[in-house]
C-alpha cells in the first residue's frame, strides 16, 4: 500500500500549493521549441510543367513561398541512377548505380531494383550514411538504396519497399517520425513516392490518370505540411523528382534485338538499350551498331558524347544505343504476354526538356518567391549538407551548393 500513500501525499501536496504556483503550472508544460528538421521528398517522374496544370495547389503554394526550378537529371534519365545522384552529388559513372539493371563479370547476382546485395551500392557515400556517421539520426521511407546496408550502414529508421505501401502510408511514416520526442526524432528524413511514375508509364504524361495522381500526391504533401505545422515542427522541405516523362508508342519501337541476334546481349532496354558483345563478336557487333540508324544512335561506351558524363564506369556495357525522344529501343526479343510499349517512359537524353525533373524548396532556410534557372541534380546533395549541418565536400563531388546562394535565407 506504500504506493497508494505516496499518491495521496502527492495529490495533497498539489492542492496545498499556493495559488500563484498553481497558475504557473501550465507554463511549465508549454510547447517544446522544436529545432528545424530537413525532409527530402522524391515524387518519381514529376515533370516540372505538371505544376502548371492547376492540380497541385499545395505544391504551388510551397513553391511560391520558397524556391522553385526545373532540374536537369543525370544521364541516363532513369530512377535508380538519379536517386543516387541526388543522394551523393555524383554522376552515375562515379557513384556506380549506372542503370536500373546492371551486370558485372566479376560479381553475382546481377543488380536489379529490388535486390538486397549491398555490394553494388558501395562505390559512393550517400548522404544518409554520412549523416549517420556524423551522429545525425536519419529516417528513410523507401528511398532507393536505403533498404540495403549501403557501406554497411542502415539509416536509424527505414522501411522495406512494397508496391502496396501507397503514398498515404509513406507520408504517414514521415509524420509519425516527426511526432516523436526530441531525443529520438530524426533530423533528416527521405521520402520516396512512385505512383506518378507508374501512371506516366501506363497511361502517358498527358493522361487523366497522371492528372488524378498529381492531385492525390498534392493532397499528401498538403497534409504533411499541415501536420508538421500543427505539431509546431519547422521543416525545410526539399521536393524533387528523378526525371520527367515522354509519350511512347508501339508504332515507334526499334526492333534492335533482330540486328544483334547471335552477336550481343542487351542488359537494358527501353528509351535506350545497352549491349555487351558475345565472345569474339565485338567487331561484328560494332559493324551492325555503329552505322547510322533512323531515330537511334549507338556509340561505344568510350565514345559517348562528353556531355553525358557517362561510360567510364566498368559496369556500363560496351555499346549504348539511345533512341530519339519518343522512340524506344527493344534490345531483347519480346515474350508472349509482355506489356505493349505504349503510355510513356523516360531514360532519353537528359538535356531534353521532357526529361526534366522538378525542384521545390520551402522552409526557414529558404527565401520566399525565388525562381532559379535550371540546374543539375548533382547540386542537391551539397544543399542538403548545408541544411542538415554536414561539412561541404564540393571538391570531391560533381555538384556545388553555389546555385542556391541567392535562395538561402541566411
Ligand atoms: P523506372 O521508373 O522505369 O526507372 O523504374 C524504377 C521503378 O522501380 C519505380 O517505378 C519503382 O516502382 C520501382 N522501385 C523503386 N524502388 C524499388 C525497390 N526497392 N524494389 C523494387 N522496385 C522498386
Ligand atoms: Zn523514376
Ligand atoms: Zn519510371
Amino acid at each position: 500500500m506504500r504506493w497508494f500513500k505516496t499518491l495521496i501525499a502527492a495529490a495533497c501536496a498539489a492542492f496545498a500549493l499556493p495559488l500563484a504556483a498553481q497558475s504557473a503550472a501550465p507554463a511549465a508544460i508549454q510547447a517544446e521549441q522544436r529545432e528545424p528538421i530537413t525532409i527530402l521528398i522524391s515524387l518519381d517522374g514529376f515533370r516540372p510543367d505538371y505544376l502548371a496544370r492547376g492540380l497541385t495547389p499545395n505544391l504551388e503554394q510551397l513553391a511560391a513561398g520558397g524556391v522553385k526550378a526545373a532540374m536537369i537529371p543525370s544521364f541516363p534519365s532513369l530512377t535508380f541512377p538519379n536517386h543516387h545522384t541526388i543522394a551523393t552529388g555524383l554522376r552515375p559513372d562515379r557513384h556506380g548505380i549506372i542503370g536500373n539493371t546492371m551486370t558485372d563479370p566479376s560479381h553475382s547476382p546481377d543488380f536489379w531494383v529490388g535486390g538486397t546485395d549491398a555490394w553494388w551500392w558501395n562505390e559512393a557515400l550517400p548522404i544518409w550514411v554520412a549523416a549517420e556517421r556524423a551522429g545525425i539520426p536519419t529516417a528513410t521511407e523507401i528511398w532507393p538504396g536505403t533498404t540495403v546496408a549501403t557501406n554497411g550502414i542502415f539509416p536509424t529508421d527505414w522501411h522495406q519497399f512494397g508496391f502496396t505501401i501507397g503514398m498515404r502510408q509513406r507520408t504517414d511514416s514521415i509524420i509519425d517520425w516527426a511526432r516523436r520526442p526530441a531525443a529520438n526524432r530524426p533530423r533528416f528524413m527521405m521520402l520516396y513516392i512512385e505512383e506518378l511514375d507508374h501512371a506516366g508509364h501506363e497511361f502517358g504524361p498527358d493522361s487523366p490518370e497522371v492528372n488524378e495522381t498529381l492531385a492525390a500526391l498534392d493532397l499528401q504533401i498538403g497534409r504533411m505540411r499541415d501536420e508538421l505545422a500543427s505539431m509546431g515542427q519547422p521543416a525545410n522541405l526539399v521536393v524533387v523528382s528523378d526525371h520527367g516523362m515522354a509519350a511512347r508508342s508501339e508504332d515507334r519501337v526499334i526492333a534492335l534485338y533482330k540486328e544483334i541476334d547471335g552477336l550481343g546481349v542487351a542488359v537494358e532496354q527501353g528509351a535506350y538499350s545497352s549491349i555487351n558483345p558475345l565472345e569474339g563478336k565485338d567487331a561484328a557487333l560494332a559493324e551492325v551498331l555503329l552505322k547510322p540508324h533512323d531515330h537511334m544512335q549507338c556509340w561505344r561506351k568510350s565514345e559517348l558524347p562528353a556531355r553525358f558524363e557517362y561510360g567510364k564506369n566498368a559496369r556500363v556495357p560496351e555499346f549504348f544505343c539511345l533512341g530519339e525522344t519518343g522512340w524506344a529501343v527493344r534490345g531483347k526479343a519480346p515474350k508472349p504476354g509482355d506489356t505493349p510499349w505504349n503510355g510513356g517512359t523516360h531514360g532519353w537524353d537528359n538535356q531534353d526538356p521532357l526529361m526534366r525533373a522538378v525542384f521545390i524548396a520551402n522552409g526557414p532556410a529558404f527565401k520566399s518567391g525565388v525562381s532559379l534557372p535550371a540546374f543539375d541534380n548533382v547540386d542537391v546533395e551539397p544543399l542538403l549538407r548545408e541544411l542538415i549541418g554536414l561539412p561541404s565536400h564540393d571538391a570531391e563531388i560533381d555538384g556545388s551548393a553555389s546555385v542556391f546562394r541567392d535562395a538561402l535565407a541566411r
